[in-house]
This record gives C-alpha cells, sequence and structure tokens, in this order.
C-alpha cells in the first residue's frame, strides 16, 4: 500500500479519512503532517499548497 500524496513513494502507514467517505493512505511523514495540521484537506499537501498556507 503506498502513499496517496502523488509525490510521495513512501509505504502507506495509516489510513485516515477525509471529508465523508473518503480515505487516504498516508505514509509516516504525511501521516504526521496530517496530525499536525489538524485538518481534514488531506490533499492540500503540495509545496504549492504550504506556501499558500503560510501566506493567510
Ligand atoms: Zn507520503
Amino acid at each position: 500500500m503506498q502513499c496517496s500524496i502523488s509525490e510521495c513513494k513512501l509505504k502507506a502507514i495509516q489510513i485516515v479519512s477525509v471529508g465523508f467517505k473518503e480515505k487516504r493512505n498516508l505514509c509516516k511523514l504525511h501521516y504526521d503532517l496530517f496530525k499536525n495540521k489538524d485538518t481534514v484537506h488531506a490533499p492540500s499537501f503540495s509545496a504549492a499548497s504550504k506556501l499558500y498556507y503560510l501566506r493567510i
């Protein structure tokens, strides 16, 4: 099982729920990011999105 984040090639260690029915497989790195951000918008992990968050 591979991480659902598009650029990521790591092995997923955790499945998280996104929205009502959607699920994402996350590697350790992205799972940590997901927890730390405390958000349900898991798909927004790209570099562009990180910059976007910083500018808000
Ligand atoms: Zn990942």
